[in-house]
């Protein structure tokens, strides 16, 4: 029965999304590696922030051998604004694996490149080797549980499994577009923030929740854990024109990165603060929140390190959570 309706379900998407797809820069000249940039830059990332990103990216970095041969911190600073960096880090060894070896050929090959996971090689696998691999993401838990009404939760691993053996016994040949629209349906149609849009559906003859009149009960997840909030003070050093930054622990949260003297809790006196503002920035289990104060030192303290504006600009990436504090850097 769930298969049925997935194989009727299967050519209406595909005549819809050849009607319907959002020209995206990654769906142009596209080859494996361009396809595993841009899912990782998607991984937890707006559409609409990695656009841009992107194609900054490509320019810089076309092919695998390029990107194989940049500096880390080159890689880190175009990086920059898409936050989650460790993404960076890990699209950089496999671009050294890929210089080396070629790319991958099977889902065994591309899923044991460092930071791709099962979601990602599917993805890969479906958009630029042709190969009949599903990719779930929370697009897809989204579509086919309103689809077949189902009212497991879509955080178990299990749903997961399920959903892509169905999508595996009734995958077309246009594997990429396939892959490709369902991800669209979920992004632009049955819509993760707001009530989906059945109206402009090309599953809306099948759809159980829509039929049923009941597409906001799907799909049901678990309950989250609340985030742990963490207070910080940044201070934002300044001396004759020049900023103190310093780098983040190796492991943890924006690892190895740069940013202004951070403190949890209060900081230290540096001096008087000649402006003082707050921020918040939300990571998937963590809040920061932030007063930020600007400061005029009279050296250069250790055990900072001392740019000026445009270095800070050109050369050192500096995770978006900052962002509300860079504007005192001029
Ligand atoms: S009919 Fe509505 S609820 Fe069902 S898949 Fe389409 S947009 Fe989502």
């Amino acid at each position: 029965m769930q298969k049925e309706r997935l194989q009727q379900a299967v050519p209406r998407l595909l005549a819809w999304y050849r009607i319907h797809k959002r020209d995206l820069p990654w769906r142009h000249d596209r080859t494996p590696y361009t396809a595993l940039v841009a899912e990782l830059m998607l991984q937890q990332t707006r559409v609409e922030a990695v656009k841009e990103r992107y194609v900054a990216f490509l320019a810089r970095f076309p092919s695998a051998r390029a990107l194989a041969g940049a500096s880390e911190e080159e890689v880190l600073k175009l990086w920059e604004g898409l936050g989650y960096y460790s993404r960076a880090r890990n699209l950089h060894r496999a671009a050294k694996i890929i210089a080396e070896h070629g790319f991958p050929t099977t889902f065994a090959g591309v899923r044991a490149l460092p930071g791709v996971g099962d979601y990602t090689a599917g993805a890969v696998c479906s958009i630029a080797l042709g190969l009949p691999v599903p990719a779930v993401d929370g697009n897809v838990l989204r579509v086919l549980s309103r689809l077949y009404a189902d009212d497991s939760n879509v955080d178990d691993g299990a749903v997961r499994a399920r959903y892509a053996a169905l999508l595996g016994e009734v995958y077309p040949p246009e594997t990429a577009d396939f892959c490709e629209a369902l991800m669209e349906l979920g992004a632009i149609v049955c819509v993760p923030n707001g009530p989906p849009m059945c109206g402009a559906c090309p599953w809306a003859g099948l759809c159980k929740a829509h039929l049923g009149g009941a597409e906001a009960r799907f799909p049901v997840r678990a309950k989250k854990s609340a985030r742990r909030i963490v207070h910080a003070t940044v201070c934002v050093l300044r001396c004759g024109g020049r900023y103190a930054l310093e780098k983040r622990p190796a492991k943890g949260l924006l690892a190895g990165l740069w940013q202004f003297p951070l403190f949890e809790g209060e900081a230290p006196a540096f001096g008087e603060a000649l402006a003082e503002k707050h921020a918040k920035h939300v990571f998937t289990h963590v809040e920061w929140h932030m007063t930020g104060r600007l400061v005029e030192t009279e050296s250069e303290l250790a055990p900072y390190v001392w740019v000026t504006a445009r270095e800070l600009r050109e050369t050192y990436a500096l995770p978006s959570a900052f962002r509300a504090f860079t504007e005192w850097v001029t």
